[in-house]
């Protein structure tokens, strides 16, 4: 294909690992993220030129645990208006791998576009031996560039896999291999200019949501409590007097709370907080009223959304104004 037949992808750059500079090849911890911009990263790989017309725009130059509301917003927005561009096939973010699971998860649901979006990241600092990013970014826009990709939702491509952003969990703190589906399994691979897909995501995502955050400027507060032995329910009472607007707990097993926690989470609904359980295990699923009696408490069964994801999906209801009730209807959908 010429140049002028590619399909024309935007990248937007916002940090993380696959900008982050060591001070030699070996370094492959305590290395600084978030430093070259998103134009250097797509420069490193020429051989991008085949596959897509690049566009790139750095929206933020961050480690992904600083992406705060206003600059998720803003990302949502930057996505929306390059997906809005006629000519535009698809968008790319490049992201920190730390918090990527909610960032992803978050545009998962406020997209409004059945074009491709993809996320990616690396493991390994651009200046390390065996550098992922290079790769995880070619592997992107090969995802990106093919019609096979569009309207599945917020696809993450790591280490050649795809996953869907519902489904993505980091699962490991340095490895390459971090980025896994444990509950639902990966949607397919890239390899090479192939992209092979094997299943869809079944939740309703992006522009099938009720979502809309293009004029908000801020989310809700929502903070994550995790429930252990002997817990005290302290740290419930005390977000909810910080002024927290909903509240996730994470609990044991089943999400199961103590005595204590299930007081102090009663309290805290009975003052208007909306709180929802998810489970503190790796993975699994949260189910009304099992376990935990969620119609006495008047809190919401997170299904099988990690405490991070609910937290996402939370404040996304909270801000267009759900109750409860509704709250519990958007986790068994979404
Ligand atoms: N170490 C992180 C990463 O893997 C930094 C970040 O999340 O921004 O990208």
């Amino acid at each position: 294909m010429s140049a002028n037949t590619l399909p024309r992808i935007a990248v937007l750059g916002t940090g993380g690992t696959i900008a982050g500079a060591g001070i030699s090849s070996t370094q492959y911890s305590g290395y600084r993220a978030a430093v070259s911009g998103v134009d250097q990263l797509l420069a490193a790989i020429p051989a991008l030129q085949d596959v897509a017309s690049l566009e790139c725009e750095q929206v933020a130059q961050v480690a992904s645990q600083n992406i705060g509301s206003a600059t998720l917003l803003h990302l949502a927005r930057r996505v929306n208006y390059w997906l809005n561009e006629m000519d535009c096939a698809g968008v790319i973010v490049t992201l920190g791998t730390n918090a990527l699971e909610e960032t992803a998860y978050f545009l998962n649901l406020v997209v409004k576009s059945r074009k491709t979006v993809v996320v990616t990241g690396a493991m390994r600092p651009s200046t390390s031996l065996s550098a992922d990013g290079p790769m995880n970014l070619y592997r992107a826009v090969v995802a990106a560039a093919s019609p096979l990709t569009a309207g599945l939702g917020v696809l993450v491509v790591m280490n050649d896999q795809v996953i869907a952003a519902r489904d993505v969990h980091k699962m490991d703190t340095m490895t390459v291999d971090s980025f896994k589906a444990p509950v639902f399994g990966i949607l397919g691979w890239v390899l090479d200019k192939q992209v092979r897909l094997y299943k869809k995501p079944a939740r309703v995502h992006t522009d099938d949501t009720e979502f809309d955050t293009s004029q908000m400027d801020t989310l809700p507060r929502v903070d994550i409590v995790m429930g252990y032995q002997d817990d005290s329910g302290v740290a419930v009472s005390a977000l909810v007097n910080a002024g927290a607007q909903g509240l996730v707990v994470a609990g044991a097993g089943t999400a199961s709370l103590s005595d204590a926690m299930a007081e102090a989470v009663s309290a805290a609904v009975r003052s208007g907080v909306v709180v929802v359980r998810a489970p503190r295990s790796a993975t699994g699923i949260v189910m009304k009223n099992i376990e935990f009696d969620d119609s006495m408490h008047g809190t919401v069964a997170g299904d099988t959304l990690s405490p991070v994801k609910a937290k996402v999906l939370l404040a996304l209801a909270l801000a267009h104004g759900k109750s409860a009730e509704e709250v519990q209807s958007a986790f068994d959908r979404y």
